[in-house]
């Protein structure tokens, strides 16, 4: 299919034009025309399938052609980078449709968000919490609401935002059009959208548990003790352009980070408890190359939408098995090829088998000289681990 078949206005199209897209991806040939249409939508869709641009074009589109009121648009993100990284695409995408959006989050202060929001504007993007807080203060209504996207559902369910979207939900009007992505279709998204939608168009396009295409996966049994030294000998011999470093906790992310620092080689961390200032800063300077690696957490690196990614590594090995697949969509975007590295110690195999289910495939392992381990060996110290049971999700994450 190409763009001039997707029935999107020339405004549209030029802006497509500008940023270089040549065609358009599968959940864009799906979605774009129900939603021009008219329809409710539910997609099961990770990031990285280009799912961002499958709903915004189509809602600048109907909004162009609309009157000029309120906010007729609120996009929902979990996380202040996602509503940034959505917010980011508006620029591109609406540069010749006038349109006007304005993206709320928290961690920053109430008094210059009021200030934008009294200045009108056609689109919110907006994470629920800070958005709950402007609608309590009476900052914010939606008479005029036509669409509501809820975006990364499962996600905002994961972090705690349930009872948050619920009373959302609540205050919004009715006969608008509902948009619902998430990388997984989980019961209580489920009930979620039949609540939600109404007789929605839903689009899977496959692969639900399925990471990214075009990304290699090695496993690198190591010891506890080993391992940071294990990432320097792997980030010495693979040499990556730009790498994202996961970890499970913000304090191991900020000795991570400090350690690499240390051994002299150019790193920012990236967390929740950073101050946005320090979040923006080292974000930019991470795309800017002046950083070759981030040390980052699930919640801060999730759907980071950088560029020239080439390497993950696992330097923990995620505790929530989706999260492996979040965590590498970050690489192999858009059909660039990438590596998805993981040290696992004895402790971790147990997690590295639940993620193995999850994405239907055994993972190979390697000696950190590169030698393929093969799979009968097993992984080292494996029937020493401690039975604790899968770990369950609670709070905000
Ligand atoms: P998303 O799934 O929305 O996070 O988008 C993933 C990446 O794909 C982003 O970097 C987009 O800029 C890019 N992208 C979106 N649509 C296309 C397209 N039709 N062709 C190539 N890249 C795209």
């Amino acid at each position: 299919m190409t763009f001039d078949e997707l029935g999107l206005r020339p405004e549209i199209l030029r802006a497509i034009a500008e940023v270089g897209y040549t065609e358009p991806t599968p959940i864009q040939e799906r979605a774009i025309k129900p939603i021009l249409d008219g329809h409710d939508v539910i997609g099961a869709a990770q990031t990285g399938t280009g799912k961002t641009a499958a709903f915004v074009w189509p809602i600048l589109q109907v909004l162009m052609q609309g009157e000029r009121r309120g906010v007729r648009a609120l996009i929902l993100e979990p996380t202040r980078e996602l509503a940034q990284q959505v917010a980011e695409n508006l620029n591109d995408y609406g540069k010749y449709t006038g349109l006007l959006h304005t993206v709320l989050y928290g961690g920053v202060g109430l008094a210059r968000q009021q200030t934008a929001l009294k200045e009108g504007m056609d689109i919110l993007v907006a994470t629920p919490g800070r958005l709950l807080d402007h609608m309590d203060r009476g900052n914010l209504f939606f008479f005029d609401l036509r669409f509501l996207v809820l975006d990364e559902a499962d996600r905002m369910t994961d972090m705690g935002f349930l009872p948050d979207l619920k009373r959302i939900l609540k205050r919004l009007p009715g006969g608008r059009q509902t948009l619902l992505f998430s990388a997984t279709i989980p019961p209580e998204i489920d009930m979620l959208a039949r609540a939600t939608l109404w007789e929605p168009v839903q689009i899977d396009i496959g692969q639900r548990a399925a990471p990214a295409e075009g990304v290699t996966h090695e496993v690198y049994p190591v010891r506890a003790d080993q391992k940071l030294q294990a990432l320097r000998k792997l980030l010495e011999t693979k040499a990556p352009d730009s790498t994202l470093i996961f970890t499970k906790t913000k304090k191991g992310a900020n000795e991570l980070g400090e350690a690499l620092r240390d051994a002299g080689l150019p790193v920012g961390i990236l967390h929740s408890d950073r101050t946005q200032q320090a979040r923006e800063l080292t974000l930019k300077r991470f795309r800017d190359g002046e950083y070759k690696f981030l040390v980052a957490t699930d919640i801060a690196g999730r759907g980071l939408d950088i560029d020239g990614i080439t390497h993950i590594v696992n330097y923990d090995v995620p505790l929530y098995p989706e999260d492996y697949v979040h965590r590498i969509g970050r690489t192999a975007r858009a059909k660039a090829v990438g590596e998805a590295l993981m040290l696992v110690t004895p402790d971790e195999v147990r997690r590295l088998k639940a993620i193995e289910r999850f994405v239907r495939q055994e993972l190979p392992r390697f000696t950190l000289d590169g030698e393929p381990i093969p799979a009968s060996a097993g992984m080292p110290h494996e029937e020493g681990e401690k039975r604790s049971g899968p770990p369950r999700r609670t709070g905000r994450g």
